[in-house]
């Protein structure tokens, strides 16, 4: 059985069955033979499905919203916003796939050669919980316009998201089992994910998670030769220099640091600030952090909602322990509050150095981490002196020195003067421990293609 459990409350929720091989089996076979079938539709015919999609995630914002509050725990305002951009990454696909799969031409020695782009097949997802119905959606909406099927296996505290998101694609007229969620007991996710990635249905997999969870599955993908993407963990360094316009730097950083209470592999998760202006930028820091509201995700005025889960919650705590321990001074927060739920509190801790947990570890809460640099080699420096390299920003008024700082940052992107946001139309995805492969925009859709090649003399 897998027990879902409200993150504000410690209450249950609800208790679903697990699936065992055989179950996982069918669906499987049941997912192949309606992508045999699917793979043969026009974009047309995909394009309806999928902007039927766009239409219900829209009318069905509030209903959805509620049921990801209720499982994680995010603000119900977060939550609705995260169903709509479900609907923007729908439309999106819906609009743009033909354009980014049509085949190219070229002329080689007076022969003629076409580049197509075909489906693959059944596309496994490993999908994490912090955002169970967007990390979802963006990786299916152009695996499916692409014509390929998808079995998911999310995270077992969002289970009634997974069953909410497979109606969702019935509803939209999708073929009964071309979009498919497999329930898997926590004792069996090593070996049953074993199985689906050995089994001839499924032609590769991609894992939204943590870097541990990355090198499980692709370590079993790679033996069986299936492709894999992964989009993995992230330690984001947002650089603030003495030129920074400190009012937006603050604004950025705190947003980036508290949305979905810090729980976000894009989160900002290191603040790198010169020392001309470090108190400055700390006095503004602890301010914000100290009077942000936590509290009830449904309330209105909630801007920081419960930790996704218990031992979650524990992590962050002994990680900002840990830290202090070895000479971070905590400024603000640090404390498990004495109440019902997964609370953490916004936190900040100042003088973080190598060897402490904030400096090197992910941190999935929201804490703060402030490290002091002296010049701009040093930030660059510290910046890249992370496993991760996934995000990173920026500040500065001085945008041609900005981008040469982003030039030299280890990352799969960097934003400059805002915060790190994925978008539908820009590649997402990092470098190092972070993981490979892109997903979104053009270059996403073609993770999942057979790049076919043919040749006419
Ligand atoms: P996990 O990475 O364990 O969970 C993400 C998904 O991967 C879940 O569906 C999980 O399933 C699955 N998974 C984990 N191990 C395996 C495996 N060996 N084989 C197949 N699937 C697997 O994250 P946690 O929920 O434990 O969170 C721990 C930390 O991971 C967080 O504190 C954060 O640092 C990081 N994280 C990062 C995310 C990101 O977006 N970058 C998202 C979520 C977590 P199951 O839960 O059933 O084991």
């Amino acid at each position: 059985m897998i027990v879902t459990i409200n993150p504000a409350t410690g209450e249950q929720l609800a208790e679903y069955p697990v699936m065992i091989a055989g179950q996982i089996d069918s669906v499987l076979r049941q997912a192949d033979a309606d992508f045999r079938r699917w793979r043969s539709t026009s974009f047309g015919e995909r394009r309806t499905c999928m902007k039927r999609l766009a239409e219900l995630l829209r009318e069905q914002a509030e209903k959805h919203g509620r049921i990801i509050t209720l499982e994680m725990g995010k603000p119900f305002s977060q939550a609705v916003a995260e169903v709509n951009k479900c609907a923007w990454v729908c439309d999106y696909f819906a609009d743009h796939a033909e354009e980014f799969l049509q085949p190219e031409q070229s002329e080689i020695d007076g022969a003629k050669g076409i580049v197509a782009f075909e489906p693959l097949g059944v596309i496994l997802g490993v999908m994490p919980w912090n955002f169970p119905y967007w990390q979802v959606l963006r990786f299916a909406a152009p695996i499916l316009m692409a014509g390929n099927g998808i079995v998911v296996k999310h995270a077992p505290n969002v289970t009634g998201c997974a069953i909410a998101i497979e109606k969702l694609f019935r509803d939209a007229g999708f073929p009964e089992h071309l979009y498919r969620a497999v329930h898997i007991d926590l004792d069996e996710v090593d070996r049953l994910t074993g199985f689906m990635i050995d089994h001839p249905v499924i032609k590769a997999v991609s894992v939204t998670g943590s870097t541990g969870a990355g090198q499980a599955v692709a370590a079993k993908a790679g033996k069986a030769l299936k492709r894999s993407v992964l989009e993995l963990g992230g330690s984001d360094p947002y650089i603030v220099l003495e030129d920074a316009d400190l009012a937006q730097a603050v604004d950025a950083c705190v947003a980036g640091r508290l949305l979905n209470a810090g729980q976000s592999c894009i989160a900002a998760k290191r603040f790198i600030v010169r020392k001309e202006i470090i108190g400055e930028f700390t006095k503004k820091i602890v301010q914000r952090m100290q009077t942000a509201v936590m509290g009830d995700p449904f309330a209105k005025s909630t801007e920081v909602g419960p930790i996704a889960r218990e031992d979650l919650r524990d992590l962050v705590h002994s990680q900002v322990q840990r830290s202090v321990e070895a000479g971070a001074e905590l400024l603000w927060g640090g404390h498990v509050p004495n109440a019902p739920g997964w609370y953490y509190p916004p936190t900040v801790l100042s003088g973080v150095k190598p060897g402490m947990p904030a400096y090197s570890e992910e941190i999935f809460g929201p804490v703060a981490t402030i490290i002091e640099v002296a010049d701009d080699d040093e930030a660059v420096a510290i910046a890249n002196d992370s496993e991760f390299g996934l995000g990173s920003a920026v500040f500065s008024q001085d945008v041609e020195r900005a981008l040469g700082i982003a030039r030299r940052l280890e990352a799969g992107s960097c934003f400059i003067n805002t915060m790190v946001k994925s978008d539908p139309r820009l590649p997402f995805g990092g470098v190092k421990q972070s993981g490979y492969g892109r997903e979104l925009s053009h270059h996403g859709i073609r993770e999942f293609v057979n790049i076919k090649t043919f040749y006419l003399p």
